[in-house]
């Protein structure tokens, strides 16, 4: 929860700079570069290279409302019985997990602690 809250206000403070056109600079030199590659990006590389079919519905909460099968970029869910089913093209683009009325989707992890869509920012 703390670092969901950390990071919730890091995002609103770099949107307010957008605003007034001076977007923050936070990650752009040297140090955040090697810090993101051994942090995060080749940690991703080998999760998302052949995209992933870890992507879990849980079918006793989901109502079947297809917000997850049409904002899926790769379309990989679709609604059959009027529950959602996923297939193993998943990116985690994290779309449908933020936009489940039922905190049905997650990923990594199990259960669904907070939801954002840019709308929160602007
Ligand atoms: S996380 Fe993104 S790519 Fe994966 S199923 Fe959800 S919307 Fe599709
Ligand atoms: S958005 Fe959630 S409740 Fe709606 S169909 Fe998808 S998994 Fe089910």
């Amino acid at each position: 929860m703390a670092i969901v809250a950390a990071t919730s206000k890091k995002i609103l403070m770099a949107v307010e700079q957008l605003k007034h056109n001076h977007p923050t600079q936070e990650g752009l030199n040297f140090f955040y570069h090697v810090a993101g590659l051994l942090g995060q990006r080749l940690w991703f590389y080998g999760k998302t290279r052949n995209y992933t079919d870890a992507l879990h519905i849980n079918v006793e909460r989901c109502i079947g409302c297809g917000n997850c099968a049409r904002v899926c970029p790769m379309g990989n869910i679709s609604i059959s019985d009027h529950k959602a089913i996923s297939s193993e093209k998943c990116t985690m683009c994290y779309r449908c997990i933020n936009l489940c009325p039922q905190k049905s989707i997650t990923l990594i992890g199990k259960r669904v602690i907070a939801q954002h869509t840019i709308k929160d920012y602007l």
